[in-house]
């Protein structure tokens, strides 16, 4: 039977199989230290027989989270360093990060906001918080786009994400208003009609980047949370996590871009992974990740490539790495031959 509620402690995941009660005094530390939360939807995904499932490693905590690696940081990307007010994030000219809640319905075990989510985390903000927030927005004509994330914004309420679109409507440079999300997938049955709705509001174009990152994420029950998404007049992108073990291969990976294409989502974002605190055992090199992202070239159509990208640490800002194909008077074709260009 799968489990009725979300997961949130290490003897309700003992309890429902997903964890052997042996290793509970291990993974003590590892709970106290960063949130747990794994709703049914994903409970019922894991198969709790293979010690390498896809998405016990995404969910379920392991001790290797207390080893921190030298160069992983509280505060991978930076944000700190480009918060002019508290919940918004300003690293870029036409765009701001509004982080209305630290919440989440999962706790992702690679999150490169792990210090901050969570019920002991930075919370949502208070009205005082959202008042000045909106001022910021406003009184800066250049921020063409706000990008609602967290934590994830679609844990509120549809009353509460009505009101912040309503706000964002009555700001005329703010045209774009994109969501990141997780829940389409981990709760698909939250994306309701009205929750869609409180998405739009006139003369704004909303966005869903929807977070997935193994194409059995990808049910029958979250693609059509997110034909709702897109039959309600929201566009969609993805980000993926590139993550060791979990999609690290072409085969894997190829089968989450096409999910999403099938589904009406642009593949967008294939992220390396962020240096957060205790996660080197999700992580690949750059080289290899190239190595993934050369092989889906040719074997997938242009449709299911998504951009490789690099969050630089410290707050420098996104890049992305490749791999590249052109060298000096040569390029590389997709099956790794070079050719003469300009031709002879
Ligand atoms: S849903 Fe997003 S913000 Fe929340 S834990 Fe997962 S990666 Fe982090």
């Amino acid at each position: 039977m799968p489990p009725v509620k979300t997961l949130r402690t290490l003897d309700e995941l003992a309890d429902a199989g997903l964890i052997a009660p042996g290793r509970l005094p291990a993974l003590e530390a590892v709970a106290a230290r960063y949130a747990v939360a794994v709703t049914p939807g994903m409970a019922e995904l894991i198969d709790a027989e293979d010690a390498a499932d896809p998405i016990a490693a995404q969910f379920l905590p392991r001790e290797e989270e207390l080893v921190q690696g030298p160069l992983e940081r509280a505060d991978p990307i930076g944000d700190e360093a480009h918060s002019p007010v508290h919940g918004v994030v300003h690293r870029y000219p036409d765009r701001v990060l509004l982080k209305l809640t630290h919440t989440c319905a999962v706790y992702c075990r690679f999150c490169f906001r792990r210090e901050m989510v969570g019920p002991e985390g930075h919370g949502n903000m208070s009205p005082d918080q959202l008042d000045a927030a909106m001022a910021y927005i406003a009184a800066r004509p250049d921020i063409w786009e706000v990008i609602v994330t967290g934590g994830d914004p679609l844990v509120l309420s549809p009353r509460r994400l009505r009101e912040t679109m309503d706000r964002l409507a009555a700001i005329p440079h703010v045209k774009i208003v994109r969501f990141h999300t997780r829940i389409p997938v981990v709760t698909p049955e939250a994306v309701t009609d009205a929750l869609v709705a409180a998405l739009r509001a006139p003369g704004k174009t909303t966005w869903v980047a929807l977070h997935a990152n193994h194409p059995r994420e990808m049910t029958a029950a979250a693609r059509a949370a997110c034909a709702r998404l897109v039959d309600g007049g929201v566009a969609m992108v993805s980000q993926t996590v590139l993550l060791k073990g979990v999609n690290d291969d072409p085969e894997t990976l190829g089968a989450l871009m096409r999910a999403f294409v099938e589904t009406r989502i642009k593949p967008y974002y294939l992220h390396h992974m962020d240096l957060a605190p205790g996660t080197g055992h999700l992580r690949t090199s750059i080289a290899e990740g190239q190595t993934v992202m050369r092989a889906m070239r040719g074997a997938f159509s242009g449709l299911c490539q998504p951009t490789y990208i690099l969050d630089i640490p410290d707050g420098h800002g996104k890049v992305p790495i490749g791999p590249g194909y052109l060298g000096d008077g040569v390029v590389e074709d997709p099956a790794g031959r070079s050719r003469a260009y300009p031709p002879e």
